[in-house]
C-alpha cells in the first residue's frame, strides 16, 4: 500500500506534555515515536519534514450532522464534502448522528452506511439517535448490546423537539439502564422540550417571529434545567452521561453541581458557542440559527474557562450548515414564517482544530488541553481510543503536521464546505495544518485536498465503555 513514512523533527504534543520526536509509520500504523529516529528505509522511505511545526493526533469530531434532511431541505455537507472539509482543517475521524427521525433503528444505521461508503475521504463512526426504545429494559439493553456489536457504541437522546425527535424520562431512564450494563454510551440533547414549546409559543403569539426572538425562547435555563433532569436520572441509573453543545454558563454550572454530586456527566461544547454570540440573532440574522442559540458574552467566557481545566473536556462542532438558499426555503420548503422553520446548524467541521488552537495562541489553553479537547478525549470518551486520538505505537497513522506560523481566512471562498457562507466570515486565524495524514496517507496540505478518494475513508467500530456487574 504505502512506502515507511518518517515525520521527521516535529514537535509531537501528548497528554504528557510537548517534546521533540519523530514519528516513524508502517503500513498505515505508528510504529516508533522517538527523538532522531535512526531509520534505514532506503529508497522506500517518504521524510516528511516537520521542523517548526507541531506534530498533533488527527482531529476527532465526534458531533458532525453529515446529509441530514430536515423536512424539506437537507444539512450541505455530504459524507464526500463533508471529511474532504474535515481532511483540510485537520481532522482525521468524524462520528456522525444516524437517524433524521422516527425511523426504525436498523434502517436509520443502514441509510447512514450507505450514505458513508464510498464516499468519506476520512474514518468515520455513528452514534444512533434514539427516539424510542422498547419499555422491557431487557429488550432495551439487547438493542443496546446488538448496536454495540455492530460497532456504534454510543445513543443520542434528544429532550427537545418534541414533533419529532423528544423523548420522555423513563425512555432516558431507561436507556441509562441499558448503558449501564452494555457500556454503550448515553449523549444528550440537553433543552427542556416543553419549556421551549411554550416560550416560542408565547414569542410567536406576540409576533415576535424572526431570529431576534429565539435567545428568549430558548433560554439557558432550558438547557440547566434539561442538564438537571438528565443528570438526576444518570445518577439514579448509576450511568454516564455525556451532555452534548453544552453552550451556556448556567448549564455548566448545572454540569458541575451534577458532578459535585457523585454524577459522571461530561461535556461537550461547540466552537461557535466559544467565539460567536447571540447579536447575530438580535440582528435578524437568519443564517446565525442553531439550537442551543448563540448566547452572550458571559456564557463563552464560561466556557473558556471550563475548557483549560477540562471541566468541558471536549470540543466536537455540530457541523450541520444549510445554505442560505435553503434557510430561506425554510424546513416547510417554501420560506419560514417564523424562526422554528429555519433549519438551524452552523458549519465547523473544517475551522475547529484552527479555532481551539486560538486559545493556546492568546494563552488561554495549554497545547495539551487543545489535542486533549480535539482528539484525546472524544477518542477516549467514545471508544476510538485503540485506533485514533494519540500518538503512540499501534495507533493509525491520523497525523497533523501543524503550521503554528501559517495564516488563514475563515471565508467560505477559503473552505471546502459545500455550504456558502461561513460563520467566521472576516475572520484570520494563526495556526493551521501544514499536512493531514488518513492512515499514513497524505489527505489535505497546506488546507488543500490532496488525491481525494472518496470511499477511502473506513467505518471504525468502536469499543465500548465498561459495563456494571
Ligand atoms: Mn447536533
Amino acid at each position: 500500500m504505502t512506502s515507511d513514512l518518517l515525520v521527521r523533527g516535529g514537535t509531537v504534543v501528548g497528554p504528557a506534555g510537548a517534546r521533540r520526536a519523530d514519528v516513524l509509520v508502517r503500513a498505515g500504523a505508528i510504529v516508533a515515536v522517538e527523538p532522531d529516529l535512526a531509520v534505514d528505509g532506503g529508497s522506500d522511505l517518504e521524510v516528511v519534514d516537520a521542523g517548526g511545526a507541531y506534530v498533533v493526533p488527527g482531529g476527532v469530531d465526534v458531533h458532525t450532522h453529515f446529509a441530514l434532511p430536515v423536512g424539506a431541505v437537507t444539512s450541505a455537507d455530504d459524507f464526500e464534502s463533508g471529511t474532504l472539509a474535515a481532511a483540510c482543517g485537520g481532522t482525521t475521524c468524524v462520528v456522525d448522528f444516524a437517524g433524521a427521525g422516527r425511523e426504525p433503528w436498523r434502517e436509520a444505521l443502514a441509510t447512514w452506511h450507505d450514505r458513508a461508503r464510498g464516499r468519506a475521504v476520512v474514518d468515520y463512526g455513528f452514534h444512533l439517535t434514539v427516539t424510542e426504545l422498547p419499555d422491557d429494559l431487557e429488550v432495551a439493553t439487547a438493542r443496546f448490546a446488538e448496536l454495540a456489536e455492530r460497532g456504534v457504541t454510543s445513543v443520542k437522546l434528544y429532550l427537545a423537539y418534541p414533533d419529532r425527535l423528544m423523548v420522555d424520562d423513563d425512555t432516558l431512564g431507561r436507556a441509562l439502564a441499558a448503558s449501564r450494563r452494555t457500556g454503550v454510551r448515553v449523549c444528550v440533547h440537553a433543552e427542556d422540550g416543553a419549556r421551549v414549546e411554550a416560550l416560542v409559543g408565547e414569542a410567536i403569539a406576540a409576533g415576535r417571529t424572526g431570529p431576534e426572538a429565539i435567545p428568549a425562547a430558548r433560554p439557558p435555563t432550558v438547557e440547566a434545567e434539561s442538564i438537571r433532569r438528565a443528570a438526576a436520572l444518570a445518577g439514579a441509573a448509576g450511568a454516564g452521561l455525556y451532555v452534548v453543545h453544552l453552550s451556556s454558563a448556567e448549564g455548566l454550572e448545572a454540569v458541575r453541581a451534577a458532578r459535585a454530586a457523585g454524577v459522571d456527566v461530561h461535556a461537550e461544547t461547540c466552537p461557535h458557542y466559544l467565539y460567536l454570540d447571540q447579536s447575530h440573532l438580535e440582528a435578524g440574522e437568519q443564517d446565525f440559527v442553531c439550537a442551543p442559540p448563540l448566547r452572550g458574552a458571559d456564557d463563552r467566557e464560561a466556557l473558556w474557562g471550563a475548557l483549560a481545566p477540562g471541566d468541558v473536556e471536549v470540543v466536537a462542532t455540530d457541523h450541520c450548515p444549510f445554505t442560505i438558499e435553503d434557510r430561506r426555503r425554510g424546513t416547510g420548503g417554501t420560506g419560514w414564517e417564523n424562526f422554528t422553520q429555519i433549519p438551524g446548524g452552523l458549519s465547523g467541521v473544517e475551522t475547529r482544530l484552527s479555532l481551539v488552537y486560538q486559545g493556546v495562541v492568546s494563552g488561554r489553553l495549554s497545547l495539551e488541553r487543545w489535542v486533549d479537547a480535539t482528539a484525546g478525549a472524544p477518542a477516549r470518551l467514545f471508544g476510538l481510543d485503540g485506533a485514533k486520538g494519540a500518538i503512540r505505537p499501534g495507533l493509525d497513522a491520523d497525523l497533523v503536521v501543524f503550521d503554528p506560523g501559517a495564516t488563514r481566512s475563515l471565508d467560505a471562498s477559503g473552505l471546502h464546505s459545500r455550504c456558502d457562507h461561513s460563520p467566521y466570515a472576516g475572520r484570520v486565524v494563526t495556526g493551521w495544518p501544514a499536512l493531514t495524514l488518513s492512515r499514513g496517507e497524505v489527505v489535505a496540505a497546506d488546507g488543500e485536498p490532496v488525491d481525494p478518494r472518496p470511499g477511502r475513508g473506513r467505518f471504525v467500530r468502536r469499543s465500548r465503555g465498561p459495563t456494571a456487574a
